[in-house]
């Protein structure tokens, strides 16, 4: 076995000592090119370390990975060729990742301190921090979570270094079982030593199975906070023995955790799974299934509105409605290949005794529109043709994977198929990303960035003709260009069909998620052989589009839920405004001023319980509905409203005829005033 730090067999040295280490008389140099295009001369053997130390103190201080020749490695990596490098940060997101998952380490480190007979699963970094699957005959509380916080922060102190060994699979075996780690044993068990090297790192008196990399050191981790802990399946596997998952996240400097506990607050606060039922917009039950969501009355008005703005859109720009059943025939899906390719995440197939065919709850609408294509010849002078459904599709999601309206195991897809000759192919993306662009403006998503998924070089992985591949790869460039989105070109995120266009939009919160999707497909129009007679009067195979711009409706509506904290604008607020009498006696006139907006098709309702008034604002305020309009004699002598605004308060008086055309207005230009 040999003690190294970073990858190279040398005798261990903390990272402090790395700057001296190759102190020799002469070396020979090597070529290091940085992010800014500038190139310095280094000895050979020199440390990632040793570099950003050379290029400031500062660099060095803040430093926790190194990037070179785009792999991550240990900063005390020491680097024997010309390379291209980068020294990483917190700011960073593998520098983030790496000191997350650096933590996950010394998370174990203080559970082995607290509680000596605890065996570990697997720790990774995840996007909002860490967690590690630990094995220990105690369910652990929230107090043991914070006395595992401060053995933590005890042991980061230490400044242990995480140091690195690579040894034969049998040292490694012969480690763990000493060690009694069943689980990572079992890990071993399915590595394949000839394939990859097997690395152990020691942090102090913790030792564990790992690729790597890490930080430098554990003094690097200074605020840390312990989220969670929850019931977790070995390697996701109902079969397997339950153990406990803590989550957590830390922080390299203290604004930084301050902001994020703010921020986890207003997230609780915005969770669409409380507002959900607060505001009683939709219902999940183990009654009707986990994973499937029933809408409430209020939560299917968000919804219709939803769609009605989406249709309304997809009209302007010549899309076609079609409509199709919830269950098709397997063979359907045989031809598309989704089965049995993705049978793991479907509902079983349905088969009745004396009946030969065999049907399955739709995965994807994609195969029953290309049947609408196929139910008569089509022309060139047909494309392209745009149909559009708002079709409900049926995955079966693990139950640990379900989260509210986020992921569900039946949900709308604001769905459409566009086929399109080869030579409309970037002007119909041009159309496609227009439209995404209007919904999300609509909403208020002020930021959104956009990922260009192509094919790498591992041509086996697609279908279709690559030449046409590599055509709609620079169409679909040309199209972002001129429709100015922002984005950045992912090499090998393609899917086997075809390139894609992915967009992430950011919330109020700056939460990032991924929303809507264009994908070009080659492969389908093979598959179902669709054609259209050209101008030329021959066959030809068209392009087929897959786009959705709010992606699922069910996530669409829990992440606006979660941007809007609730309070909708005018236009999508189920209830939008509500008339309050101050007594009895001004019943009748709250109803006329009722009946006058709803024959302007305004959602309104009148308040008419026999409440105190200030309980019935509060009450109302808790609802979020955007307007108050309180009447009692002032009010009805003057043909007027008392206007309360969410979130604002009081408005003043304003005649009734005002407050119609400046309600209507919002509603009809989807002002988003929050
Ligand atoms: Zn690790
Ligand atoms: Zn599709």
């Amino acid at each position: 076995m040999q003690k190294v730090i970073g990858s190279s067999p040398i005798e261990p040295t903390s990272s402090e000592r790395a700057p001296f280490f190759f102190d020799f008389e002469y070396m020979e140099q090597i070529k290091i090119k940085f992010p800014d295009g500038t190139e310095k001369e280094f000895e050979k053997g020199i440390t990632a370390f040793t570099i950003a130390n050379k290029i400031s103190s500062r660099l060095a201080d803040d430093a926790l990975v190194a990037k070179v020749n785009g792999k991550i490695v240990d900063l005390s990596t020491s680097i024997n060729n010309d390379a291209d490098m980068q020294i990483l940060t917190f700011e960073n997101p593998d520098g983030k990742e790496t000191y997350w998952h650096s933590t996950s380490h010394l998370m174990a480190h203080a559970v082995q301190s607290l509680y000596p007979e605890a065996k570990f699963g697997v720790g990774p970094a995840i996007d909002t921090g860490f967690y590690y699957d630990i094995d220990i005959n105690k369910t652990l509380s929230e107090e043991d979570l914070v006395k595992i916080e401060n053995r933590m922060l005890d042991i980061s102190k230490q400044k242990n270094p995480f140091v690195r060994t690579e040894l034969s699979k049998s040292e490694a075996i012969n480690f763990f079982e000493k060690k009694g780690d069943n689980y990572k044993l079992e890990i071993l068990s399915k590595l394949d030593e000839n394939a990859e090297t097997i690395s152990i790192y020691d942090e102090g008196e913790f030792t564990d199975l790992c690729t790597g990399p890490h930080i430098p050191d554990t003094s690097k981790i200074k605020y840390i906070k312990l989220l969670s802990v929850s019931g977790s399946y070995w390697r996701g596997d109902e079969n397997n023995k339950q153990l406990q998952r803590i989550y957590g996240v830390s922080f390299p400097k203290k604004k930084m955790l301050d902001d994020y506990i703010v921020a986890l607050e207003e997230a609780k606060r915005r969770d669409h799974r409380k507002l959900g039922k607060e505001l009683e917009l939709f219902h999940l039950t183990p009654k009707v299934g986990s994973g499937l969501p029933i809408w409430l009355p209020k939560g299917t008005i968000l919804r219709e509105t939803l769609e009605k703005f989406l249709k309304e859109e997809q009209t302007k720009r010549d899309y076609l409605p079609v409509v199709t059943p919830h269950i098709g025939n397997i063979n359907l899906y045989k031809t598309s290949g989704h089965y049995p390719f993705y049978k793991d995440s479907q509902f079983p197939t349905m088969k009745f005794e004396n009946d030969n065919e065999e049907y399955l709850l739709k995965p994807m609408n994609c195969p029953h529109h290309f049947q609408i294509y196929l139910a008569k010849p089509r022309s060139y002078r047909d494309l392209p043709l745009r149909l559009a459904e708002f079709g409900t599709v049926y995955r079966y999601e693990q139950s640990g994977e379900l989260n509210g309206l986020t992921r569900v195991r039946g949900f709308a897809v604001d769905d459409s198929h566009i086929f399109v000759r080869g030579d409309q192919l970037k002007d119909e993306v041009c159309n496609v990303i227009d439209l995404i662009k209007v919904v999300f403006t609509t909403m208020g998503f002020k930021e959104f960035t956009t990922q260009l998924s192509f094919r790498d070089n591992n041509v086996e992985k697609y279908g279709g003709d690559l030449a046409l591949w590599d055509k709609a790869q620079v169409e679909i460039k040309e199209a972002a260009d001129l429709m100015n989105l922002d984005y950045h070109i992912e090499e090998g995120e393609a899917a086997f069909y075809g390139p894609k266009i992915d967009f992430m939009v950011k919330d109020t919160l700056g939460r990032k998620w991924q929303l809507g999707t264009v994908q070009i497909d080659y492969v389908m129009p093979e598959r179902f052989n669709l054609e259209y007679v050209g101008s030329d009067g021959q066959k030809h195979r068209p392009v087929v589009i897959h786009r959705a711009p709010f992606g699922s409706l069910e996530r669409f509506i829990g992440i606006l839920i979660e941007h809007f904290a609730g309070y909708f604008p005018t236009w999508l607020a189920p209830v939008q405004a509500v008339v309050i009498p101050v007594s009895q006696n001004y019943f009748d006139y709250a109803k006329l001023v009722c009946n006058k907006l709803k024959s302007n098709n305004v959602r309104v309702e009148v308040d008419e319980r026999s409440e105190k008034i200030g309980y019935k604002i509060r009450e109302w305020e808790n609802q979020k509905v955007p307007y108050m309009l309180i009447v009692g004699e002032k009010e009805k002598e003057s043909n007027s409203i008392s206007l309360r605004q969410h979130k604002v308060g009081d408005k003043g008086i304003m005649s009734l005829k005002d407050f119609s055309q400046k309600i209507l207005d919002e509603i009809i230009n989807k002002t988003n005033h929050n």
